[in-house]
């Protein structure tokens, strides 16, 4: 198996370089990667200059764009094949609910799902990552699976994982995405120029926590899946919205 791996951290994270590591486990891995953080990009593509790729000491490739880019770039032109698998991550941070909207992370694995390839975002909830090998391991099983068990049809997956020991990991659990409350309002501060500057506050708390949600898995020191598809339309919506034009 022939596994892309990219994230939203930089190429210089530690997530991305313990992912890289184990998945070596169960194929051969090549590492495309934002060349620094970019975390929060979201689905970007850079469409006003062209983008450089280098390679670090490690051999790991880096881009000055973004995660998507990078998963753009890396199947449709740089790589000689096409990979049987993209893995983005491991991010150090949850990316679990609403999360999912802005991340980077999530936008690198969507990339690949796009481009129809089974495709894994993987997160660590925690800031310190001191457990970046229960991510790493449960990504290496979840790999393990794909090539053992193909689900038939390009698949993106949401993965989050409590950072606790391996031996603490209560298990992996299908999920679906639970809400954060509203985002903290941004903060005002002075610039040392006597401008203001705004800064963008840290995410809710977690609303929609209940059984069945990512954020409950994680919460009870299980490591959570979601499916996620790209569809944005509102279906429900969608069947009521002719009655309203014609109002
Ligand atoms: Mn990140």
């Amino acid at each position: 198996m022939r596994i892309l791996v990219s994230n939203d951290d930089g190429y210089f994270s530690p997530g991305i370089a313990k992912l890289a590591e184990a998945l070596r486990a169960v194929g051969e891995v090549t590492v495309v990667a934002p060349e620094r953080d970019r975390s929060g990009a979201s689905n970007s593509l850079t469409l006003d200059r062209p983008l450089t790729v280098r390679q670090a000491a490690n051999g790991f490739y880096f881009v000055n764009g973004t995660p998507t880019d990078c998963v753009h770039l890396a199947v449709t032109g740089l790589l000689s094949f096409v990979p049987d698998m993209v893995v983005s991550g491991i991010n150090l941070g949850a990316n679990m609910g609403d999360d999912t909207i802005y991340s980077g992370t999530v936008a690198a694995a969507m990339e690949g799902f796009l481009l129809g390839i089974p495709s894994l975002a993987v997160s660590l909830v925690g800031k310190r990552g001191d457990h970046l090998e229960t991510a790493a391991q449960v990504a290496l099983e979840m790999a393990q699976r794909f090539a053992r068990a193909p689900m038939g049809e390009p698949v993106l997956l949401n993965v989050n994982v409590p950072d606790i020991p391996a031996a603490q990991l209560q298990g992996i659990e299908a999920t679906r995405l639970g809400r954060r409350h509203k985002a903290e309002p941004v903060v005002r501060i002075e610039t040392p120029r006597g401008d203001t500057g705004y800064w963008i506050g840290p995410a809710g708390g977690a609303a929609d926590a209940g059984p069945g949600t990512d954020f409950y898995a994680v919460e009870h020191a299980r490591a959570s899946v979601t499916p996620l598809q790209v569809d944005l339309t509102f279906h429900t919506q969608l069947a009521r919205l002719p009655d309203w034009l014609r109002q």
